[in-house]
């Protein structure tokens, strides 16, 4: 096999902020995998400095991975290859999903499926997905949300977590009356503001609350779970595998992400294990480009929930494939992820 990586800035349409904080481009890290017969598998990386991971740390150890994927025969034993990037490096899991999702594309191109079908999914069962509403005046988030909904969108996400929360909310439930609204607040509350919280926005008929508290406190999590008057879900407290069952008694939904668990494999492990669990599963994203949100398109109809707009609020993308119009998501019926290159003009 050979490989190649690729560093891009894609700008974001307008600013994003959420409750740590704003940005206007995205660092992607575009990774390609070929095979004898001239197949081409694409992934890509957005790595979020949160969990530590930038372009830099994602250039730094790509070499190191993507010789690991050289040196497997079978580009279809994607299980040790997703093994052996693990034994290469324990953290970067961008950087891992990159590599995995690319080594998906390029096995389920070889067999001629589209990945979906390769896990043996049903591509018309995956939920629609959210349209976020990042955190800006309330006048404006109003008009965000009811564009949105003009634009087909039924569910929103809106962020929350700064002073004018309860203005914010009320601002975009004016302008979009009827639509499915979820809050993400990023860490941003103490349980007792969260609690406090819960109950007027379930009166604003809010669905859930995702990561109202901090995941470093998770004795105040499973307090606004227990107390609080709305559904938790679990965003920066669920990252990896044996986040599940430590959180499972302190949510009812996990929001899980390939930048953050590591692997194509690895979340449909996660997927497994929060059901058995009890737990209900979203599937998210960062804000990233189409060649890596595909392969979580992909794997959409395995879960309750999907929060796959990060390509949406690029202003342009260097790659398409599946697209989310109206909030359907709809993969390409062609073999791999279906991700390809803009065409420029
Ligand atoms: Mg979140």
């Amino acid at each position: 096999m050979n490989t190649d990586f690729e560093r891009l800035t894609l700008p974001i349409d307008g600013d994003f902020t959420i409750s740590r904080g704003s940005k206007s481009t995205v660092e992607t890290v575009v990774v390609r995998v070929g095979d004898e017969a001239g197949q081409t598998g694409v992934g890509a990386a957005a790595p979020d400095p949160h969990y530590g991971e930038t372009a830099d740390t994602v250039c730094a150890v790509l070499p190191d991975l993507l010789d690991a994927v050289e040196a497997v025969d079978d580009p279809l034993s994607l299980d040790a290859i997703e093994r052996r990037l693990r034994g290469v490096v324990r953290d970067n899991p961008a950087a891992r999903a990159a590599v995995s999702i690319a080594v998906h594309d390029l096995a389920t191109r070889r067999l001629g499926v589209p990945l979906y079908r390769y896990f043996g999914l049903d591509a018309d069962r995956a939920p629609a997905t959210s349209y976020t509403v990042a955190i800006d005046d309330p006048e404006a988030m109003a008009a965000k949300a009811a564009d949105a909904v003009a634009e087909g969108y039924s569910i929103l996400k809106v962020k929350l977590g700064t002073d004018r929360d309860r203005e914010r909310m009320e601002a975009v439930r004016g302008a979009a009356p009827d639509a499915t609204v979820r809050v993400d607040a990023n860490e941003a509350w103490t349980p007792g503001e969260a609690i406090a919280k819960s109950e007027w926005l379930a009166d604003l008929g809010v669905e859930f609350v995702e990561q109202p508290v901090p995941a470093e406190n998770p004795a105040g999590l499973k307090r606004v779970h227990e107390r609080g008057t709305l559904p938790v879900a679990a965003d920066e407290s669920c990252v990896t595998l044996p986040d599940v069952p430590a959180v499972a008694d302190s949510a009812e939904i996990v929001n899980l992400k390939l930048m953050k668990c590591g692997g194509v494999r690895e979340a449909t492990r996660m997927v497994h294990a929060a059901r058995a669990h009890g737990l209900e599963v979203m599937l998210g994203c960062m804000v990233e480009s189409t060649a890596s949100i595909a392969a979580a398109c992909h794997l959409a109809p395995l879960v309750d929930y999907v929060d796959l707009d990060g390509a949406l609020l690029l202003a342009e993308d260097a790659y398409e494939g599946p697209t989310y119009a109206g909030g359907t998501l709809t993969v390409p019926d062609r073999p791999g992820t279906g991700v390809r290159p803009v065409e420029s003009d």
